[in-house]
């Protein structure tokens, strides 16, 4: 069957960072299911297709559109902010897709923990310091990861990215402070790639005064790991890959 639905990521908020492909299907796209929240609208704006802001709507009226769209022989691109991959709630679409026998393809996009990381020019994986990355969460209206699990995700050596949890600070504060060090280093990244982007950078200790003091409420992620200080500071870690290129392993 061929594809008409499409799972596009339209990136973190800058409109330059969609994939060419996620543009051109949103070109050709005859209707658009957009989340409306964290998707920038000028992504949106001048098409030819329908389109549906999900903010407003529930799962089941999302696949109601998306069924009668495809009935009727119309492309649908459903659009996620970020890379859907990343607590897209894509899933329970295709679970409902695939049980109309609908066929789909996710189309990546540039996640937020991504242009977070481009804004502090941070590598999660600096040699020698973390070459484990952790994106996660705490539990919300969404069961999920509790203080307990985020203690046991905290090493020196992993890079944590937390999402959809910036106004529980005091929470990721007092549990990862059982576990790791309190000047550890964290960054706070508010909005990232969009004009109004906001950076904060400190020790774990700080982090719930240093949330409060900027009022940030949502849209925003936390960095916590040894891999921030070295993006500010030369740590003399080198990987192995440019020292000899007979040698390298076959990173990107
Ligand atoms: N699929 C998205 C994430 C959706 S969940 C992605 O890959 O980025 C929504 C959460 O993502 C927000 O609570 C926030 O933690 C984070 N987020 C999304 N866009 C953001 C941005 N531009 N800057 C900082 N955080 C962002």
């Amino acid at each position: 069957m061929e594809t008409k639905v499409y799972f596009v990521g339209a990136g973190p908020g800058d409109p330059g960072l969609i994939t060419k492909k996620g543009k051109r299907l949103l070109n050709e796209a005859d209707v658009i299911i957009y989340a409306g929240s964290l998707v920038n609208p000028s992504l949106v704006e001048g098409l030819k297709a329908e389109l549906y802001n999900s903010a407003k709507m529930s799962l089941e009226e999302i696949i109601e559109v998306i069924t009668e769209a495809v009935f009727q022989g119309k492309t649908v691109v459903r659009l996620h902010s970020g890379d859907p991959a990343f607590y897209g709630a894509i899933h329970e679409q295709i679970v409902e897709l695939k049980a109309r026998g609908i066929a789909y393809k996710v189309i990546p996009g540039v996640t937020s923990a991504s242009a977070g990381a481009a804004s502090l020019g941070l590598e999660f994986t600096v040699p020698e310091v973390s070459q484990t990355v952790i994106f996660t969460r705490l539990g919300g209206k969404t069961p999920g990861p509790s203080s307990e699990d985020l203690i046991y995700f905290a090493r020196k050596d992993v890079t944590l990215v937390i999402f959809l949890s910036i106004n529980r600070a005091r929470e990721i504060e007092q549990a990862l402070l059982k576990k790791l060090a309190p000047d550890t280093p964290i960054a706070l990244v508010y909005k990232a790639s969009w004009p109004e982007e906001q950076i904060i950078r400190g020790k774990l200790k700080d982090l719930s005064h240093l949330v409060k003091e900027a009022g940030f409420k949502k849209t925003a992620l936390i960095y916590v790991g040894e891999a921030l200080e070295a993006a500010i500071k030369h740590m003399n870690k080198r990987s192995k890959l440019y020292r000899d290129s007979r040698l390298s392993e076959n990173f990107g």
